[in-house]
């Protein structure tokens, strides 16, 4: 199967999921004819700088453009898409970040394009390239040729040199909302013909931390495993090693009760076949505060338990609702102190079996 990312990358600007205040004016300049020379795409890895890049160089070249569009079928649109239009040239600052590559760059542009109106230079993690490198750069963004357009792509912009940054036409990237992830991964699915439940999209969209790349990876690392049946949110945490939920509800529910004698062996039970005790507090601590939120407030279920299925969203309301909030909050606190005091001890879960006994006599 050929990589999703690449298969669904946006052909034209209308595919494209987030990033609409780019867009808009990017667009703008394209069909008011008023193109920049330099431009700087800046934001979190995977939030579509390089796409927009390369989608914007077929734009300003397209023979054939309606509106702002690209046609993606003149001789320019095919040859851009294929990756062969010698006038698009892309280099990685991070593995080319020497005053030599600058120096070829330059070479490069001293001549007019072949067959496109625009050459366009896309230079990726440009923050990367050397002191000198960035200088020679700035000389070249100092008195571009007027048939070269700069789009310098970086996910650490405050590292550019500021006489270099003030050259650009900046433009922010945000990470993507789960909902537009969501939105994208649903649409690939259906185009794909793949049965996936929602809360299991929710789930990649999740821990894909803004990054729409790295969400289209995991959904292709899924499918990968799934064989053609419907891809539950179950499939999804095995793959992503998600600690099972239903270890912090039996954990949980020992609290409820004040049956700490159970907790203290469940806890051990589980340490001696391999549980690794920071992934247990992590899961137990995430569990807790969202069984405190709850608490608060019903209305969150959905935000506090994406990616769960109704059944564990009503299993989460119901527990919730048989603690006292003080109770919640004192067991939190008593967890969050012996997780700062586990690496002192020698042995790792003797802190968690003190907060459980602090909190027997305490609440
Ligand atoms: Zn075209």
């Amino acid at each position: 199967m050929q990589v999703l990312y690449r298969k669904y990358r946006p052909q034209q600007f209308k595919d494209f999921t987030a990033q609409n205040h780019v867009i808009q004016t990017l667009t703008n300049e394209i069909e008011q004819n008023k193109i920049a020379h330099a431009y700087l795409f800046s934001g979190h890895r995977g939030t579509g700088k390089t796409t927009m890049a390369r989608l914007f160089a077929k734009a300003i070249n397209c023979q054939n453009r309606k509106g702002f569009e690209p046609c993606n079928e003149c001789l320019a649109c095919k040859e851009i898409n294929k990756g062969s239009a010698v006038d698009i040239i892309e280099i990685d600052a991070a593995s080319n970040r020497g005053i030599d590559d600058i120096r070829s760059l330059r070479d490069s542009i001293r001549y007019r394009p072949n067959l496109l109106k625009y050459k366009v230079l896309i230079l990726d993690e440009a923050h990367q390239l050397s002191k000198d490198a960035a200088n020679a750069l700035l000389k070249i963004l100092e008195e571009p040729p007027k048939y070269v357009v700069f789009i310098l792509a970086t996910t650490e912009a405050h590292k550019m040199i500021s006489t270099i940054s003030s050259r650009c036409q900046r433009f922010d990237f945000y990470k993507l909302t789960i909902k537009e992830i969501v939105s994208k991964l649903e649409r690939i699915a259906k185009e794909e013909g793949i049965v996936i439940q929602k809360e299991a999209l929710e789930l990649i969209a999740m821990s894909s931390d803004g990054a729409l790349r790295d969400a289209e990876g995991i959904l292709n690392q899924v499918l990968n495993f799934s064989f053609g049946r419907e891809i539950k949110v179950e499939d999804v945490q095995d793959m992503l090693g998600v600690v099972d939920l239903s270890l912090a509800f039996e954990f949980v529910e020992f609290l409820r009760d004040k049956n700490i004698s159970e907790a203290v062996k469940y806890l051990n039970e589980k340490i001696e076949k391999g549980l690794n005790i920071d992934e247990f507090s992590k899961t137990i601590i995430n569990f807790l505060r969202k069984l405190l939120i709850l608490k608060i407030s019903k209305d969150l279920v959905d935000d506090i338990a994406m990616g769960e299925t109704k059944e564990t969203k009503d299993r989460m309301l119901d527990l919730a609702s048989q603690f006292e909030a003080k109770n919640l909050k004192l067991i939190l606190d008593l967890f969050l102190g012996a997780e700062s005091k586990r690496m002192f001890s020698s042995i790792p879960q003797l802190p968690f079996e003190l907060a459980l006994v602090d909190y027997y006599y305490k609440s």
